[in-house]
């Protein structure tokens, strides 16, 4: 019998396996894709919200504004980038003002830290490309943004360090509450191969976590997917503004928002659009055309380098919360459903909470052991000439360029595949190293990582996949071109 079964590795799922990791516990997590981050937590803003934007009293409001804290010293402990850039709300009409004023006055009753309206003449020397409609801002010194793929990443490597099993291409088909003969209740989850009964299960699926709460429970949930469209540029574009600039919703629309991200490069999006299923992740001319048409409200001029486009799906559970703790009518099945936006800032706050409610359960002791830390791949484009110079000598594959746009070499490649819960995939090795990320998109590197990725999984180049499922690139041997 496992002590808890966690269905999901997106971010919600491995910060509730990371927090869990610290105590004696049998813990699992079940992925139907075949790695961590391949749902809603690869397709956002990437945004650490302050936490202004949620009603007062909402659990939306509380884990934006706990996650928010945390991240800032998670991102020192895990190794993941953040940078706390600071957000700015537009007010693009003199109407929008009382808007901006009632955004405050939430903030400060969620406990935001140190909010305040900015007026035309600050905005302009704190963002000197910002539209000159813009009238006034909310500013939020402790919006930030990070790397959504190493945040993941890096919970789930921690978690595994501190024993959590991995499953990955393990499709979770159904929950079963029973009862053992003592009268506890326990659960069956059985998956596409397998059969695992569990004290606890943690319902951390997305945009299918309707589906497994309503297995169990009589109390329905309903999630219904949305979809944001999303435009990413050039980082020759990335410097046109240093904060996210987020628009206040006006009679023409819902803002979209025009921000820097982590790595450099400038982002602009999201819609907000019916889906398709809880599969659409297609994007539109009409949707793109949106982003970069809304988008160029909020500065002078925004530059026309998209370099890829993409789609998220937020789960909106039609309550409009999200849905965290244990099914009133199902002792033992832990939600976190209903996950929508701020639920990337707002993970390692449910991780926390989550855990100690199983902690409250079963009452696991602490482990002796537990290891807080977790270091990334050294990225080359990061290093300074000594610390390059360092880790060239400890290992020449750190002088071997592989990808030219983001300067990624075959040493940190090699340690994406070969490190805990490794790259499995071309796409594994992207969200680990960043190689495919820049302006070619992939166009020069993905023939000289396929060939390491087959070397060090011990398969032929054919049998090299994009992102599992059989999405091969090759039925024929590459040319040897380099
Ligand atoms: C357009 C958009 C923009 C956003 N921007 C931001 C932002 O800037 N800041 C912010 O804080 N939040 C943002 N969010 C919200 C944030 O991205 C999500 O709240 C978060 O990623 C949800 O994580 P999750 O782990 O719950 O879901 P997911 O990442 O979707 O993970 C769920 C996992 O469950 C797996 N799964 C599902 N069914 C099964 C099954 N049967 N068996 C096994 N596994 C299964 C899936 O494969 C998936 O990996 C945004 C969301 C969207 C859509």
């Amino acid at each position: 019998m496992k002590d808890v079964t966690i269905i999901g590795a997106g971010v919600v799922g491995c910060a509730i396996a990371r927090e869990l990791s610290r105590y004696d516990l049998d813990v699992v997590v079940l992925e139907k894709e075949t790695d961590v981050c391949e749902g809603t937590s690869k397709a956002n803003s990437g945004i650490v919200h302050s936490g202004y934007d949620a009603k007062p009293g909402t659990l939306k409001a509380r884990f934006n504004v706990e996650g928010n804290r945390l991240i800032h010293d998670l991102s020192r402990k895990l190794d993941f980038p953040f940078k706390e850039n600071g957000s700015l709300i537009l007010a693009l009409e003199e109407e929008g003002r009382a808007g901006i004023e009632e955004l405050l006055e939430r903030g400060n009753k969620n406990g935001v830290p140190g909010l305040r309206i900015v007026e035309k003449e600050e905005l302009r020397q704190m963002e000197p490309n910002v539209s000159e409609n813009a009238v006034c801002a909310l500013y939020a010194p402790t919006g930030g943004v990070v790397c959504p793929f190493n945040m993941t990443i890096a919970f789930a490597e921690n978690a595994a360090d501190n024993g959590v099993v991995f499953s990955f291409d393990t499709e979770v088909k159904s929950v079963e509450k029973k009862t053992d003969e003592n009268g506890a209740v326990y659960y069956t989850v059985k998956t596409s191969d397998s059969s695992i009964d569990t004290r606890i299960v943690v319902n951390a699926a997305g945009v299918y976590s309707d589906v497994f709460h309503n297995m169990v429970s009589g109390k329905k949930l309903s999630i219904t997917p949305r979809k944001g469209q999303y435009c990413l540029m050039d980082k020759n574009a990335g410097s046109l503004v240093s904060h996210t600039l987020f628009q206040l919703p006006t009679k023409a629309g819902k803002g979209v928002l025009v921000t820097p991200t982590v790595h450099g490069n400038l982002m602009c999006g999201p819609t907000a659009d019916p889906a398709d299923g809880p599969e659409d992740t297609s994007t539109t001319d009409e949707g793109l055309n949106t982003v970069l048409s809304r988008g160029a409200l909020s500065v002078t001029s925004l530059p026309r380098m998209t370099i890829t486009s993409f789609a998220g799906l937020r789960a909106h559970e039609e309550g409009g919360d999200f849905v965290i703790g244990e099914a009133e009518d199902a002792p033992g099945f832990i939600d976190a459903a209903g996950i929508e936006s701020p639920g990337l800032t707002a993970a390692p706050a449910i991780g926390v909470h989550i855990a100690g409610l199983v902690k409250d359960m079963l009452k696991p002791s602490e482990k002796k052991d537990f290891i807080s830390t977790r270091k990334g791949i050294p990225s080359i484009a990061l290093a300074t000439d000594e610390e390059r110079a360092a880790l060239i000598k400890e290992d020449p594959a750190y002088s071997k360029v592989v990808c030219r746009c983001e300067l990624v070499t075959e040493g940190e490649i090699r340690n994406a595949i070969t490190r805990t819960l490794g790259a499995t995939t071309v796409d594994g090795v992207k969200r680990r190293t960043r190689a495919g990320m820049g302006r070619c998109q992939a166009g020069f590197c993905l023939a000289r990582t396929i060939p390491i990725l087959a070397e060090l999984l011990g398969k032929s180049e054919e049998e090299i996949e994009k992102s599992g499922h059989g999405s091969y690139y090759l039925d024929g041997e590459i040319k040897d071109s380099f």
